[in-house]
């Protein structure tokens, strides 16, 4: 079953606590007002009782008055002459006009004497066994029959009431009395033709239970018309207890009744009200009220639900919003509800995190992109490092045996000047190599304190070169000493790679400006750039008035491979070799550019504080040869030469190894004797760490020297060989090599300066 909806619920709720709240109010109201009018009801109904009850006894008193008069005035001869006493009732006509069966004068044996109106047959007949006569003549009072079925008119029903006739003594004479009938036209009668209501009704009873009055004539005179235990009202009134209220009458029907004795005699005037009829109006208004409140639940549910609508609309956007979120654009995922209220807190809660979410997709995936990138540039600089390693140690026998014959010449021969050209372009092959391994990162770095100033100045004119002559080039170096960690090289790379695009953005050219100076990050600095350490560092910035970037280019221009410039003429890798070269030098390197103002790179490079002293300044000692006997290990066979006919030249004993295994034979043969081994690094079966720790088992005094065409960061990187011990980094000039060894075989350099690793 599909559960409901969340306003449909809210709105089902609300209305039964309405409805609840109000049947509950309405049913203490209703039982209230329900009692209140049956009292009301009942209390008026025992009021229209009792009048009735009294007038009742109001006109059997007046008839009784009359009677008594009449009696009064009777002429006693008339008690012996029936002429002339039914002369004297016919004179009655007040009296005839009360009793509608006629009025009589009985003889105090019980005789009728007269009758009016006039019946015949009824002289002689005696009636002294009648009740009413005997209560009569015994009470001497005005009497009030108890109903019977009258004798001469058969089958009617009547009441007599009686009064005695005196003599001057008080002596009872006669009896004057007259007689009602009951089913007739008379006050009686008239009792049980009214009409409470349209079902309620008026009936008289007895004492003894005998109906005297009803509307129902066929229950007159009945006797014991109401046993007791039928109506337990009734019986409660019987015993003189005056009563209104509900009860069941004799034929089974709930009635309100009220029951009032009568003071003129023992009967009770009662009011039967059937509770159908006398509880209509209030059950007609429950009715409405249930109705009422159904309409009004009806009403409220409706209400509540249009409200809940409204107020839930911004939730049921959300919950909307949510189901077709996967499938909608990028630009619809963010929620329009303006914060206010909770449901504006939760709108804008989603919203934050969608944005994070999206943040943190885009960073995931720069991430991804920037890791793919890595691994390009880690297989493409394997690649370069791979060749730049065979093409240096090809290089390292060519200066190397360029340098020797170098040596072995006049200065100032023709051959010599040729010579030094060929070693000169050797020279720059080999600084190519060393570009393609600065590319690959894995460029031995040799780092010396340089000052950067200078090594401007030195490549301005190779600078101007690379600029065309419509652009200015302006060199603003601060003149003090500016000296920082570097590897003049690969700043060397840095600057011609910044220049070259700075001549690439002003094509129809423009000014350039290579500025040194002093810079010093503090903690805001930090703070405010997101990036660096605070301190010292020399600044190199480069400033052209090219075309500029926009925000989404500039955010893109240190990967690799990015590039706006056609095919051919980019490759997008001068930035990120530049971003390398600075991020080795642990420096910072930014940005700043605007669309057709030009641009300026930044870069920092940490400051050292000791004293200059450049790579070039230093002065060339006067080499020094030996007569030590050094065990040359290295694989290419070139190098091998070379490092032979170098060391051989200079005094030295040669002993030659192709590889590690080999290396470990030889120095078997000659292991006292060895002093040096000059070890290449890599090398097939065993390499160069391998050898030498072998070796150090048996000579732990023996010295060493590596070379090799690897940077240090791979070589110590990989573990292969450990910091600390001597290393040249191909190719080797005879120079280096040489007073590297000599260097080494005196002791004089500490294995963790200079050149070593
Ligand atoms: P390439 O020069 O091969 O395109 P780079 O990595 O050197 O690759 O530069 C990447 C991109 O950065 C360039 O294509 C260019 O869009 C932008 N760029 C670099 N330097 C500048 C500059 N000085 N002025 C304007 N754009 C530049
Ligand atoms: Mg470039």
């Amino acid at each position: 079953m599909k559960k409901l909806s969340l306003k449909t619920r809210m709105a089902l709720a609300v209305s039964a606590l309405f409805v609840i709240f109000v049947a509950v109010l309405i049913h203490f109201i209703m039982s209230y007002l329900e009692r209140e009018f049956k009292r009301a009801i009942s209390d008026q109904q025992f009021t229209l009782a009792s009048s009735l009850a009294k007038s009742l006894d109001d006109e059997i008193s007046l008839i009784q008055s009359a009677l008594i008069a009449s009696a009064a005035r009777l002429p006693h001869q008339a008690l012996t002459d029936p002429g002339q006493a039914r002369r004297f009732l016919d004179s009655k006509p007040s009296l005839l006009s009360m009793f509608d069966n006629g009025i009589f004068l009985i003889s105090k044996e019980g005789r009728p004497i007269a009758e009016s109106p006039y019946l015949p047959n009824r002289k002689g007949e005696d009636i002294s066994f009648r009740e009413f006569y005997k209560k009569a003549i015994a009470s001497k009072e005005p009497y009030i029959s108890k109903p019977y079925s009258s004798a001469h008119a058969s089958g009617a029903r009547a009441i007599i009431i009686t009064a005695p006739v005196f003599d001057r003594t008080g002596n009872v004479l006669a009896i004057l009395g007259g007689s009602f009938d009951l089913t007739g036209n008379n006050f009686l009668a008239h009792l049980g033709r009214i009409n409470i209501g349209k079902t309620g009704y008026v009936f008289l009873v007895s004492n003894d239970r005998t109906i005297i009055m009803h509307p129902d004539q066929e229950d007159i005179i009945k006797s014991n018309a109401v046993p007791s235990g039928l109506n337990k009202l009734l019986d409660k009134a019987l015993t003189g207890i005056a009563a209104s209220d509900e009860t069941i009458a004799s034929n089974g029907v709930p009635v309100l009744a009220s029951y009032k004795r009568l003071q003129s005699t023992d009967w009770f005037l009662a009011i039967h009200y059937p509770l159908d009829e006398a509880y209509a109006p209030f059950h007609k208004v429950r009715r409405y009220v249930t109705l009422g409140i159904l309409a009004g639940t009806a009403v409220v549910l409706l209400m509540v639900w249009v409200v809940m609508r409204r107020f839930m609309q911004p939730l049921t956007a959300i919950a909307r919003h949510m189901e077709e979120f996967p499938n909608k654009p990028s630009e619809q995922r963010l929620l329009e509800i303006a914060p206010g209220d909770e449901i504006g807190t939760l709108a804008s809660a989603f919203n934050k995190m969608i944005v994070e979410m999206d943040e943190q997709e885009e960073r995931h995936q720069k991430l991804q992109a920037q890791l793919l990138q890595v691994q390009k540039m880690e297989s493409v600089g394997r690649l370069a490092g791979g060749v730049a390693h065979d093409f240096n140690n090809m290089l390292t026998a060519i200066i190397g045996f360029g340098g020797l014959l170098q040596m072995d010449m006049d200065e100032d021969s023709r051959s010599r000047g040729y010579l030094d050209q060929m070693v000169s372009a050797a020279e720059k092959a080999a600084n190519l190599s060393q570009g393609l391994l600065a590319f690959s990162r894995k460029q031995m770095r040799s780092s010396k304190p340089a000052d950067l100033s200078e090594l401007i100045i030195k490549m301005k004119k190779i600078l101007s070169r690379v600029i065309s002559e419509d652009i200015e080039f302006k060199a603003v170096l601060k003149g003090e000493n500016l000296i920082a960690m570097a590897d003049s090289g690969q700043i060397e790379q840095v600057l011609l790679n910044l220049v070259t695009n700075a001549r690439d953005a002003m094509p129809r050219g423009g000014q350039l400006i290579i500025e040194t100076g002093l810079a010093e990050m503090d903690d805001e600095y930090v703070k405010a750039h997101g990036y660096g350490e605070p301190g010292k560092y020399a600044l190199i910035s480069v400033t052209d008035t090219g075309t500029g970037m926009d925000e989404e280019t500039k955010q893109k221009i240190f990967e690799p491979f990015f590039t706006t410039k056609e095919v051919g003429k980019g490759t997008g890798l001068g930035l990120s070799i530049v971003y390398g070269i600075v991020k080795q030098h642990g420096g910072y390197i930014n940005v700043y550019s605007e669309k057709e103002s030009g641009t300026t790179f930044r870069i920092y490079l940490p400051l050292i504080q000791s004293e200059a002293c450049t790579g070039e300044s230093r002065e060339v000692p006067v080499l020094k040869g030996g007569t030590e006997t050094i065990l040359v290990i290295e694989d290419d066979v070139q190098v091998r030469q070379f490092s032979r006919t170098a060391l051989e030249s200079f005094g030295y004993r040669v002993i030659e190894a192709v590889d590690g295994e080999d290396a470990l034979r030889r120095f078997e043969e000659h292991k006292d004797h060895v002093q040096l081994l000059l070890l290449d690094v890599i090398m097939p079966k065993k390499n160069g760490m391998e050898v030498y720790t072998e070796i150090k088992k048996t000579r732990p005094d023996i010295q060493v020297i590596f070379s090799s065409g690897y940077t240090g960061d791979v070589l110590t990187g990989k573990g292969i060989i450990e910091e600390g011990l001597s290393f040249i980094s191909k190719p080797v000039s005879p120079h280096e090599l040489l007073s590297k060894v000599r260097e080494i075989l005196d002791g004089k350099v500490n294995h963790k300066k200079g050149g070593g690793l």
